[in-house]
């Protein structure tokens, strides 16, 4: 029936009245596609109208090409954030949130692309500039930088769970405290759960605790994790104490340290692997 009556009213040149029975019939896509055919004015209104509509029916991923067909980049982006988000909050599977952070920020680069040409464009004086400043608000601007940091983030803490997994301890340790640094991206609880995994693996004491300390302070860890932390907590510590009265040498041997260095910029001193400076 739709076809029947697009053909109808473009055989009448009413392309117009063939793009209200797409969108009355919610042939959203096929609405769209004559609409740019026929070089119609207010095309952003029908696209947006249309992301709306898959948004309402959870179509998330195809609102996503459509705005990326349609040049919308960091509205593109923005869903693919949400997306990473989610998939880190609800389904914990942070491979997947590393993918579409990845292609967040892709993105957006071809959002700054697009604005700078548009910028470009306008300076010359040729045409209105469609993107500007106002475009978003700080908000999502905000929200659209973090999306290298969120993929970084993933990076150091799916590398650490890989190194335990290669038997390379030290190595995880070290890069599941890097991961640490993220959690404005990455669930608190997850990241200290690592670091302690890590550090009561390589036995280094002082990270150890510390990561017990900070997840029993935090207060979206449920009082039985809470519990079962304190509990170990008490076993690797007292069984540590109890090893170093009758083999003190050995339980040493196994104790990783880390090196110190010192700040360029203010000279205090810190750990190997800390990539930003507490004082500065
Ligand atoms: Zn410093």
């Amino acid at each position: 029936m739709c076809d029947d009556a697009i053909a109808s009213y473009l055989k009448v040149n009413n392309a117009k009245a063939a793009v209200d029975t797409c969108v009355q019939l919610n042939k959203w896509y096929r609405a769209v596609e004559l609409a740019k055919k026929h070089s119609l004015p207010g095309i952003e209104q029908l696209l947006s109208r249309y992301a709306t509509h898959l948004l309402e029916h959870d179509n998330i991923i195809d609102a996503v090409q459509l705005y990326r067909e349609a040049n919308m980049f960091s509205e593109a982006a923005s869903l693919l954030y949400e997306l990473g988000g989610k998939a880190v909050s609800d389904q914990k599977d942070y491979l997947r949130a590393k993918k579409l952070y990845i292609m967040a920020g892709m993105m957006m680069e071809d959002y700054r692309k697009t604005r700078n040409a548009a910028a470009q464009e306008h300076r010359e004086g040729s045409t209105k500039m469609y993107l500007d400043e106002e475009y978003q608000s700080p908000e999502t601007a905000r929200m659209l930088d973090s999306t290298w940091r969120g993929a970084v983030a993933i990076h150091f803490f799916l590398t650490a769970q890989h190194n335990i997994y290669e038997g390379d301890i030290a190595a995880a340790l070290r890069m599941a405290l890097i991961a640490s640094e993220y959690d404005d991206v990455l669930p608190e609880k997850d990241l200290f759960l690592l670091v302690a995994l890590s550090a009561a693996m390589a036995q280094c004491d002082r990270h150890t605790s510390r990561a017990f300390t900070h997840l029993v302070d935090l207060v979206n860890v449920e009082s039985e994790l809470k519990e079962k932390l304190q509990d170990l907590a008490v076993d690797i510590f007292v069984e540590k104490s109890n090893r170093r009265g009758g083999a003190a040498a050995a339980a040493r041997q196994n104790k990783m340290e880390f090196e110190e260095v010192h700040c360029e910029e203010c000279g205090e001193p810190t750990e190997d692997w800390v990539t930003q400076c507490p004082a500065c």
